[in-house]
């Protein structure tokens, strides 16, 4: 179905900070946690420089489109987490079926990737007419999958979105919702009753909370299962498995190693896997060591998830790199798994 020669990987621009507020930890008390490392790899001649910089910057990275489906798409809408990389943007996917959107995790950013690749900007996906944004699935509550709730709810209404937004995700989701509907209440108000043209209905957001495993969606396009997954001490994170007319696709959301997705990723066509680079992890302090192995999966560990799921493809995102480049990841995961593996990269087409 994909045909790895067409990869072209470009080296040395990962890019790795990791400002992460712990979990659980007071704000108030202890300020917010951030740990310092790494500097770009970046190498010394300046033609790598300059091409390090041309391949960093979203808008002149080139469009990768592997998809041979007409039905599905899979768009990588940002494939960052909280690091606030502009090569990475916020985490966030779209699956397009028969043209209609449904979007997976709401990090920053993701509205503005959507429309790079609508027929408005220059794109040709009609579902990513942001408009058209009306199902969306939330894997958990944290801030990197979550500061682009806000421009979810209110920018396809103002671009004329005239239905209610429907959301499914954890436990949470309607309180979260309900407090950004607050904040923005006197926009809405601006909008609905100031000389603004606008509906009253666009705006509005039904939420729906996944409260057990299994089915908690199904149209004509798409069947959404979730499944929970060991993030930390998170109650409520869950991993997606979409089934659409002619793929099976799922997205493991933030976790760490799970047996949940070895048995929902058996004979997927995609996992999206999240992942950290083992060797900068290995550099890594005791409590960052951690921290990272209990809410997140390396590289290493990845590749034995792979090799007893079996995918026809991983797709790597939610990356750290801590210094590592694109290339390293793939030799990490190649030493014990052979599979095929590709590193997603912001408006990635599968
Ligand atoms: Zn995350
Ligand atoms: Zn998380």
């Amino acid at each position: 179905m994909f045909d790895i020669d067409r990869l072209e990987m470009k080296e040395g621009c990962s890019d790795s900070v990791w400002p992460v507020i712990k979990s659980g930890l007071n704000l108030r008390d202890v300020g917010i946690m951030t740990e310092r490392h790494y500097i770009y790899p970046m190498r010394s001649k300046s033609v790598t420089l300059l091409l390090c910089i041309l391949l960093s910057h979203p808008g002149v990275y080139a469009q990768r489109d592997f998809s041979d489906s007409e039905v599905t798409k899979l768009v990588l809408l940002g494939t960052g987490n909280p690091n606030p990389s502009p090569a990475q943007s916020g985490c966030a996917l779209a699956l397009v079926v028969n043209d209609v959107p449904y979007v997976v995790d709401f990090g920053p950013g993701l509205i503005r990737r959507a429309a790079a690749l609508s027929p408005r900007y220059g794109g040709d996906i009609e579902g990513l007419t942001i408009k058209n944004i009306k199902r969306a699935f939330l894997t958990h509550l944290h801030s990197d999958h979550t500061t682009g709730y806000p421009d979810l709810i209110l920018t396809p209404w103002v671009m004329g979105r005239d239905e209610p937004l429907e959301v499914y995700g954890p436990a949470g989701i309607t309180d979260m919702t309900g407090h950004i509907l607050e904040a923005y209440r006197e926009d809405i108000r601006y909008r609905l009753y100031g000389a603004e043209p606008a509906n009253d209905a666009g705006w509005r957001v039904n939420c729906h909370e996944i409260l057990e495993e299994g089915i908690f969606y199904q149209d004509a396009n798409i069947r959404a299962e979730a499944f929970p997954v060991p993030h930390g001490t998170w109650p409520n994170a869950w991993g997606f498995r979409f089934s659409t007319p002619d793929r099976v696709i799922v997205i493991s959301g933030d976790t760490a190693p799970s047996e949940k997705i070895v048995e929902y990723a058996s004979g997927a066509d995609i996992l999206v896997h999240e992942v950290y680079s083992h060797a900068g992890y290995e550099r890594k302090s005791e409590s960052w060591k951690s921290y990272h192995a209990e809410h997140h999966t390396s590289t290493l560990e990845l590749a034995g998830i792979a090799r007893r799921a079996d995918p026809g493809l991983v797709v790597l995102y939610h990356i750290l790199f801590w210094g590592s480049t694109e290339e390293e990841l793939l030799d990490e995961i190649s030493g014990s798994y052979d599979g095929k593996v590709i590193v997603g990269r912001d408006l990635d087409i599968f």
